[in-house]
C-alpha cells in the first residue's frame, strides 16, 4: 500500500548525508523492501534523486521469498507471473516479463487445461461434467467483467473516481444476476460449480465473492492476460529484485532494520528502527503491507487521519497457506497441471 507523506516533487536534488553512525539524512526514506518498495527506489535513483530503503528482514524482496526444500529452490510467497501481456493491439508486456527476460530467468507456463477432479473418498469425478461447468464458468466471468466494465464507464460518465458503495455490487450479486447455479442443479453439479467459483475467485483474490467488489475485482487478472508464468528459477523469483537493488548507491540499502516509528510533518520525516537507525528525510514513502498497518506494529506520530485508517481497517487482508509435499513417486499424469478435491467447506477466509 503504497503512499507518500508528503508529495514528493520531481525536481528534489540529491543529497545523501551520514550525520552520524546510527542517524543518516537523505530526500527519500522508503520503508519496506518488497516490490513496491524497490520499485520506488528504482524510479527515484533513475531520477538522480537519494533515498534510504528500510527493510526489517535480512534480504530483499518481501512477499516473493526462496527457500530450499526437497533439495529445490521453491517459492515461499509468489511463484507466478500473473498474464504475460495486455489486452488488444499493440499488446503491452507485463513489466515483470521485461525483467524475466533481462535475467534469463526460468519458468513455465501455467496450462489450466488439464486436470482430475476427485471427490474426497478418491473417487475421480464425471470429466464431461467438470468440462461443462468450466465452459459455464467462462460465461458468467465474461458476463461479470462485462457489467464491472460498464459501471465504471457510468460512473465516469457522472465524474466519479471513487465510487460510493451504492454503485458497486458483489461479486456473488453478479454471479446470482446471471443465475449461474439455476434452479434444479443437482446436489453434485452444485459442488462443481462452486468448487469453479472458489477456484476463479476465492482462491485468486483470499475473500468470500460476497465480500468482494464487483468494480474493483474484474478483471480477475487485472490488466494482463494470456498466460501464467510459474517460477522455477533456482536463484528464486525475487532475484530480479535483488539484481535491481545491487545497482542502487552504496548504502542506500538498509537491512534488518524494523521500523518502530515514524514521525512526520511539512518539514520532513524521521524514521527509527529496533537496530537504533534513524533515518531523516524530506519525503517518506510507506509501502507496509496492510496487515502490518492493521496492526499498528509502527507508530505513526501524528496519526493518520480517519478516512485513512477507516481505509486501513476497512479492508480485509487475504491470508494464503501454501502447503508443499514431496511425492515418492508420480502418481499424476505427465501433462496434469493441477487436481482439486470439492469439499463442502472450501477454504478458511480471514477470521475478523
Ligand atoms: C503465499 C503467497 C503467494 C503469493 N503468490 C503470488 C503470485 O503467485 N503472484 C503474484 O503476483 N503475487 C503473489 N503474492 C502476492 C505478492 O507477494 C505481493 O503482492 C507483493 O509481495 C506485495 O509487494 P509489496 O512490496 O507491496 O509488499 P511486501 O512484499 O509484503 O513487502 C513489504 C516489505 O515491508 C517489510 N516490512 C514489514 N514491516 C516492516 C517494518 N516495521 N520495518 C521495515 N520493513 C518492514 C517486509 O519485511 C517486506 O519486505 C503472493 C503472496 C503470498 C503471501
Amino acid at each position: 500500500m503504497p503512499g507518500m507523506i508528503p508529495f514528493l516533487p520531481l525536481c528534489c536534488f540529491t543529497f545523501l548525508t551520514l550525520v552520524t553512525a546510527d542517524t543518516m539524512e537523505t530526500t527519500v526514506v522508503i520503508i519496506g523492501g518488497g516490490p513496491a518498495g524497490v520499485k520506488a527506489a528504482q524510479d527515484l535513483n533513475e531520477a538522480g534523486v537519494s533515498f534510504i530503503l528500510v527493510e526489517a528482514q535480512n534480504v530483499i524482496g518481501g512477499r516473493v521469498k526462496n527457500t530450499k526444500f526437497a533439495d529445490v529452490e521453491i517459492q515461499e510467497g509468489a511463484a507466478w507471473i500473473h498474464g504475460t501481456k495486455t489486452k488488444g493491439t499493440p499488446s503491452v508486456y507485463n513489466p515483470i516479463m521485461d525483467e524475466f527476460n533481462k535475467y534469463n530467468m526460468k519458468g513455465v507456463v501455467t496450462d489450466y487445461g488439464h486436470y482430475r477432479w476427485f471427490d474426497r473418498d478418491g473417487n475421480e469425478l464425471d470429466s464431461n461434467l467438470v468440462d461443462t461447468w468450466g465452459e459455464r464458468l467462462d460465461e458468467v466471468s465474461e458476463f461479470c467483467e462485462t457489467k464491472a466494465l460498464q459501471l465504471w464507464d457510468d460512473a465516469e460518465e457522472n465524474g466519479i473516481t471513487n465510487p460510493e458503495p451504492g454503485m458497486d455490487t458483489s461479486i456473488q450479486a453478479c454471479y446470482d444476476e446471471f443465475g449461474y447455479i439455476p434452479a434444479g442443479t443437482s446436489a453434485e453439479e452444485e459442488t462443481i460449480a462452486k468448487t469453479w467459483q472458489w477456484i476463479a475467485v476465492d482462491f485468486e483474490k483470499t475473500a468470500a465473492a460476497e465480500n468482494l467488489s464487483l468494480m474493483n475485482g474484474y478483471p480477475l487478472n487485472g490488466d494482463y492476460i494470456h498466460e501464467d508464468v510459474f517460477i522455477t528459477d533456482q536463484r528464486g523469483y525475487a532475484f530480479f529484485l535483488r539484481q535491481i537493488a545491487e545497482s542502487f548507491p552504496a548504502n542506500s540499502v538498509k537491512l534488518s532494520q524494523t521500523v518502530t516509528d515514524v514521525t512526520y510533518s511539512n518539514a520532513g520525516v524521521t524514521v527509527n528502527t529496533d537496530g537504533g537507525l534513524e533515518v531523516k528525510a524530506k519525503y517518506g514513502i510507506c509501502t507496509l503491507p496492510l496487515g502490518v498497518l492493521q496492526k499498528g506494529n509502527v507508530q505513526f506520530d501524528p496519526p493518520f487521519p480517519s478516512d485513512k485508517q477507516d481505509g486501513i481497517q476497512g479492508m480485509l487482508m487475504g491470508s494464503y497457506e501454501k502447503v508443499l509435499m514431496k511425492f515418492e513417486t508420480a502418481a499424476w499424469q505427465d501433462t496434469l497441471s493441477s487436481s482439486w478435491c470439492p469439499a463442502s467447506r472450501m477454504g478458511l477466509h480471514q477470521p475478523r
